[in-house]
């Protein structure tokens, strides 16, 4: 938390309104939202009824109304509409005055954006500008009941050895960003009733620094937090020729690919694809772990997945006590027959 004579007077202001309500920063891209957006959606709804409160979202783009429309389905009560031809592709300065001008305009007194590369740059520069608190990277998000209507924001800290929950006593808005993965988003329903606000932010071109020149879009975009599936590989593949197995099995489910540390290490895939405390955290509804041993590392990257099932040699490795099915066996017999099998399907 900065020190308080940093704060500016619209932050301590005490003429100003009350700071009330959860804001909820919608990341979307080319109008498809990411789901972490969702995700935080669903928790705010959850917060908000402790606070007795309404719940926001903002949604910055152009021609983004259609998101919008689904933030409401997904649990706002109000959608703030930022739609400008300078928000079309994601930069910081603009995004920034974005949030900026809906803070001071409506007063959120919690924000949360996703800790998505674009979240964790956004986040930062607009906490920086109000200034206030943030706490980044959460895994758990609640918050206490009026009088004191706390975020109780908390993340691991030294290595997972400990959760540290971080509270932001005296700036407004309290600020964290949130990992994909980690809270559900409610099931989206078109019927829900909120109302769509257009706000007019101010953004000349020739002021922004930084121009889009062009877009350049990979072709391996692994989007491991949003896959259903997930065939994941470690240490046991034995080199890199062991995820061409796991692919074929991965594309015969519908799903992605994902490896632990070791693997990533060694060069045989992406960082990417690296599932665990220091890569993603993922909530497939189906988690296939071959050649994974299951330290408490890759253990937290995975847990929330729906179905775990584990190919391994040795009985006695703690992901087999983890799996809902422990497959006994070299992973080089039982794949195979896992892809003949899906592919029959
Ligand atoms: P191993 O532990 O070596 O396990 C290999 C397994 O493969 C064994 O159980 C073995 O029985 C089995 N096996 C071998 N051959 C076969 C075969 N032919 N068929 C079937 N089974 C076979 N790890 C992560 O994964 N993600 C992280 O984000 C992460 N972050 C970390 C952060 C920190 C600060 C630290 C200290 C560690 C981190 N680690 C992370 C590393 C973690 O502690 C473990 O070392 C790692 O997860 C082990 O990877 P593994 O299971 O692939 O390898």
């Amino acid at each position: 938390e900065p020190d308080e004579t940093a704060a500016t007077e619209q932050s301590v202001s005490p003429e100003s309104r009350e700071w009330r309500g959860i804001l909820v920063v919608v990341e979307q891209h080319d109008g498809e939202a990411r789901p972490v957006s969702w995700q935080l959606l669903g928790q705010a709804r959850r917060m908000a009824e402790k606070l007795g409160c309404e719940v926001m979202a903002l949604v910055m783009g152009h021609g983004v109304e259609p998101v919008a429309r689904l933030a409401i389905a997904y649990g706002a009560d109000v959608v703030y509409l930022a739609n400008h031809p300078a928000l079309a592709t994601y930069r910081t300065q603009p995004y920034s005055e974005a949030v900026l001008h809906v803070i001071r305009h409506f007063r959120p007194e919690i924000v949360l954006v996703g800790a998505t590369y674009t979240g964790r740059d956004l986040a930062g520069a607009i906490a920086t500008r109000i200034p206030t608190g943030l706490t980044a990277d959460c895994t758990m998000l609640d918050v206490e009941p009026p009088p004191s209507r706390l975020l109780l924001a908390s993340r691991p800290a030294f290595s997972e050895k400990l959760m540290a929950t971080i509270l932001c006593k005296r700036h407004r808005p309290q600020m964290a960003t949130a990992r994909p993965g980690v809270f559900e988003a409610l099931e989206p329903d078109p019927g829900r009733t909120g109302r769509i606000q257009p706000v007019e932010v101010v953004l000349d071109e020739s002021r922004i620094a930084a121009r889009v020149v062009e877009i350049a879009r990979s072709h391996d975009r692994v989007r491991l937090e949003e896959a259903r599936v997930i065939v994941a590989g470690g240490r046991g593949l034995g080199g890199p020729q062991g995820f061409r197995l796991l692919r074929e099995l991965a594309d015969a489910l519908g799903g992605e690919v994902g490896a632990s540390r070791p693997a990533v290490e060694a060069g045989w895939i992406d960082h990417a694809h690296q599932v665990g405390q220091t890569g993603h955290t993922v909530r497939p509804r189906l988690y296939i772990a071959c050649g994974i041993s299951g330290a408490v590392q890759h253990l937290v990257g995975m847990s929330g997945a729906e179905t775990v099932v584990a190919v391994n040699r040795d009985p006695d490795a703690p992901i087999m006590a983890a799996a809902d099915v422990a497959i006994v066996g070299d992973l080089y017999e039982v794949v195979p027959a896992l892809i003949e099998e899906a592919r029959r399907r």
